[in-house]
């Protein structure tokens, strides 16, 4: 999984100023104000509206069938997709790296992952391999005839890979991480799927370091989005 945050405008700072337009007015645009306290308390106390002051966009290489799963979340999210229908797709292909877990268990909602065996993992990685390359060489022969490429694509699995832009608030990116990330601390355990946690992870990267303050808050009062 790749991802790039291609731009920001967002701090800590943004939120507190956002939050005391309420009470001083623009006398909140006053540097030398604490910061840190302000965002503890409305992290805890879920007053949200002021952390959508802020904006990040990232930049994501994914299998679709990660993209689908990330193209669900809408409020404050804005996308663009590169398109099956204007541009030929490249032969990227996503296969689990080894060690990724292969068997479930336990019931829906609340699932388990554990390794299982040799014979599993040969079979999925060779399956993929050769599905994948069975399909690519199809979609070729298909577009060498002159077949229309939003057609084409059809015969391609949903391992192959796509990539978008993604803008969204402090707000809505917590509202994804609550739900994308598997934490020991959440207040309200996520199961997300592994291949949406590793982006969703390199996403959470670039919020603690573009705001500290928030994602430290965030992470402290149980990764519930305020
Ligand atoms: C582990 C996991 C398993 C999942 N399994 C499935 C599955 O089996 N099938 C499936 O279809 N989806 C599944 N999903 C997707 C899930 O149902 C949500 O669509 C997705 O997580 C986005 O969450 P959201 O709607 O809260 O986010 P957003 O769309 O970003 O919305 C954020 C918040 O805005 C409010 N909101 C947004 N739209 C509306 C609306 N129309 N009406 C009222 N309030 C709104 C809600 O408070 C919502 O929580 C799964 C998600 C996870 C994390």
């Amino acid at each position: 999984m790749y991802v790039d945050l291609m731009k920001s405008d967002a701090t800590d700072f943004d939120v507190a100023a956002a939050a005391r337009v309420s009470t001083i007015g623009s006398d909140g645009l006053d540097l030398n104000l604490p910061v840190e306290p302000l965002i503890n308390y409305l992290m805890r106390d879920r007053h949200g509206s002021p952390f959508e002051h802020t904006r990040f966009t990232f930049y994501v290489e994914a299998p679709i069938f990660v993209a689908r799963e990330f193209f669900r979340h809408r409020a404050g999210f804005s996308y663009n997709e590169e398109s099956g229908r204007y541009k030929e797709l490249a032969p990227t292909f996503y296969v689990p790296a080894d060690g990724r877990p292969l068997r479930q268990v336990g019931k829906p909602g609340a699932y388990q992952f554990e390794l299982g065996t040799y014979k599993q993992w040969m079979t999925v990685s060779g399956d993929l391999k050769r599905i994948s390359a069975e399909a690519y060489s199809t979609y070729k022969r298909l577009l060498e005839m002159d077949v229309a490429r939003e057609v084409a694509r059809m015969v391609l699995p949903v391992n192959i890979y796509t990539s978008f832009y993604v803008t969204c608030n402090a707000r809505s990116l917590m509202h994804f991480l609550s739900l994308r990330t598997k934490r020991e601390n959440a207040k309200v355990p996520s199961f997300p799927q592994l291949e949406i946690q590793m982006v969703a992870d390199q996403m959470e990267a670039a919020f603690e370091e573009q705001m500290p303050f928030t994602a430290a808050a965030f992470d402290t009062h149980g990764r519930v989005a305020p």
